[in-house]
C-alpha cells in the first residue's frame, strides 16, 4: 500500500519562498506572463567586496549586498542586515518582501534590503564603524533619498544609521538626513521610530483580535526574538494587559506562566547578553516556544523558523509574523487547518516602514512631527492596510498571506503598467 503523503518538504532559501508566495499571488489574480517575469525577479543587484582594518592590524574583506527589488511607486526602501548568514538570496527575497509591504500600507516606496555577512556582536565599536562607513561608500552610487533610503534590520541599529548618514553626507558636502531612516533623533530620526514596527505588531494583533473575539486583557503571550522588534512588541503587549508567559533569543528562553515584565527582561539582556536566566524564570528552548499552549505568538527573530516540520505543533490562535518570512510556504496550508490566523509579515511588521516614511516626510520638510501626530497616523495607516487584507480574505475566501499579497502585487503591477515600458 502506499505511503499517505507527508508534509511537504520545507522551503529553506529565503528568495525561493519569496517567489513562491508571489506566484500565488500572481495565479490568484491571472497576472500576465510579461508582468510576472518583471515583478518575480529584481531589477537591480549589487555586490561588494570590501577590506576593513581590524583593531589588531590585520586586514579582513567582507561580502556585502544591496538589492533593489522594484521601484515603479518610488524610490527603493528597505534594511541593512549585519549577520554572519547573510547572502544574496536572503537580500533578494527581503527586498522583494519589502515591495509587497509598501504596496500594502500605501507607502511611496519600492522595496530594497541590504547587508553584509558578518558577526556584528564580534566586531569592537570602531571596527563596526569602520565596516559601515567602508560600505555605505561601496554603495553611495546606488543610494540616496531619491533613490534607495536604507533603515535598521537584524544587527544593526540607529548609531549605524547615523554613520551611514554621516558617510553619504561628507561625500556629497551637505547633510542628508533623507538618505536613510531609523536615525536616532539627535540627527533627524523621527518620535516612534524605535517603537514603529512593535507598534504596528500591537495594532494588527488587536485587528485580529477583535475579529475573532479575543480580549487582549490576561491574553497569554510568547516572543520569539527579543530584539529592535521583539522587544518593543512585548513591553506594547504587556502595556496594553496581556500577559508574556515566554520569551526567547538566539542564546536561550525565559518562561513563566504568571507574566512577566518586558522591562526586566531587557535589564537581564543588556547585563548578560540574553533574556536566559531571568530572575523567576524558567529556561525553554525556541523549539518549546513555537509549540507553547499560548494565545498569541509573536515571531521576532529570522526567516524559516516555523515549517512543514513543526507548524502542526503551533497552538497560538494568533501568530503575529514581526520577523520577515519567519513561515515557510509549506507550513502555510497546516497552520490554515488548525485554524491559527496568521498576521502575514507584509502586514504586520509594516509599522517600521510606515514610520520610516514619516521619517523621511520630516527629514524633506524639514519640519518635525510630535510622538502623538506619528502615532495616530501610524494606527490609522495600520487599521486602513488590516481591513483591506481581512475583507479581500473573507471576498475571496482566501488566507490573509494570499489576500496580503494579492493586494500588494496588484498595485505595484499597476503602477508597473500605467507607467509602461521604456523605450
Ligand atoms: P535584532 O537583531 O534586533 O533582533 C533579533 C532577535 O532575534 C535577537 O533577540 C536574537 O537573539 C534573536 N534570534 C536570532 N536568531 C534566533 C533564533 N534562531 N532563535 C531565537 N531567536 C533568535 O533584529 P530585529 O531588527 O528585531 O529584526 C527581527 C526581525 O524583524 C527580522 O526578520 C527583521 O527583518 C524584521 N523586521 C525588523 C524591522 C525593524 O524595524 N528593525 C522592521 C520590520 C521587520
Amino acid at each position: 500500500m502506499e505511503a499517505a503523503p507527508g508534509p511537504e518538504a520545507p522551503v529553506t532559501n529565503p528568495y525561493a519562498a519569496a517567489q513562491r508566495q508571489f506566484d500565488r499571488a500572481a495565479d490568484h489574480l491571472g497576472l500576465e506572463r510579461g508582468l510576472r517575469d518583471i515583478l518575480r525577479a529584481p531589477q537591480r543587484e549589487v555586490s561588494v567586496r570590501f577590506p576593513v582594518r581590524l583593531d589588531d592590524g590585520s586586514t579582513r574583506v567582507f561580502e556585502g549586498y544591496r538589492v533593489q527589488h522594484n521601484m515603479s511607486r518610488g524610490p527603493a526602501k528597505g534594511g541593512v542586515r549585519f549577520h554572519p548568514a547573510t547572502d544574496l538570496d536572503e537580500v533578494r527575497a527581503l527586498a522583494m518582501w519589502m515591495t509587497w509591504k509598501c504596496a500594502l500600507v500605501g507607502v511611496p516606496f519600492g522595496g530594497a534590503k541590504g547587508g553584509v555577512a558578518c558577526d556584528p556582536g564580534s566586531l569592537s565599536r570602531g571596527e563596526l564603524e569602520a565596516l559601515t562607513r567602508r560600505f555605505t561608500t561601496e554603495l553611495q552610487g546606488v543610494i540616496g533619498p531619491d533613490v534607495d533610503i536604507p533603515a535598521p534590520d537584524v544587527g544593526t541599529n540607529a548609531q549605524v544609521m547615523a554613520w551611514m548618514m554621516d558617510t553619504l553626507s561628507m561625500h556629497r558636502g551637505m547633510l542628508l538626513p533623507a538618505v536613510v531612516t531609523g536615525k536616532p533623533l539627535a540627527v533627524g530620526g523621527s518620535e516612534g521610530r524605535s517603537d514603529a514596527t512593535g507598534q504596528g505588531i500591537l495594532d494588527t494583533v488587536e485587528f485580529a483580535a477583535a475579529r475573532i473575539g479575543m480580549r487582549l486583557e490576561g491574553a497569554r503571550v510568547a516572543v520569539q526574538g527579543f530584539g529592535n522588534v521583539g522587544e518593543a512588541a512585548a513591553r506594547l503587549l504587556d502595556a496594553r494587559g496581556a500577559r508574556i508567559i515566554a520569551v526567547t533569543d538566539v542564546r536561550g528562553g525565559a518562561r513563566n506562566a504568571d507574566g512577566m515584565d518586558p522591562v526586566l527582561l531587557r535589564e537581564h539582556l543588556l547585563a548578560t547578553g540574553s533574556v536566559a536566566g531571568a530572575a523567576g524564570t524558567a529556561p525553554i528552548s525556541n523549539e518549546e516556544l513555537l509549540a507553547l499552549d499560548c494565545d498569541i505568538l509573536v515571531l521576532a527573530a529570522l526567516e524559516g523558523q516555523v515549517t512543514s516540520r513543526n507548524a502542526g505543533r503551533v497552538r497560538a490562535r494568533i501568530m503575529a509574523e514581526g520577523a520577515n518570512g519567519p513561515t515557510t510556504p509549506d507550513a502555510d496550508p497546516i497552520l490554515r487547518e488548525h485554524g491559527v490566523v496568521v498576521i502575514p509579515d507584509i502586514l504586520c511588521n509594516a509599522g517600521g516602514v510606515a514610520v520610516s516614511y514619516f521619517e523621511w516626510v520630516q527629514n524633506r520638510e524639514a519640519f518635525p512631527w510630535s510622538a502623538e501626530e506619528v502615532n495616530a497616523r501610524l494606527g490609522r495607516m495600520m487599521t486602513t492596510a488590516a481591513t483591506e487584507v481581512w475583507d479581500r480574505a473573507e471576498r475571496d475566501g482566501i488566507d490573509m498571506r494570499l489576500a496580503a499579497h494579492a493586494i500588494a502585487v496588484e498595485r505595484v503591477a499597476r503602477a508597473t503598467l500605467v507607467r509602461g515600458l521604456y523605450p
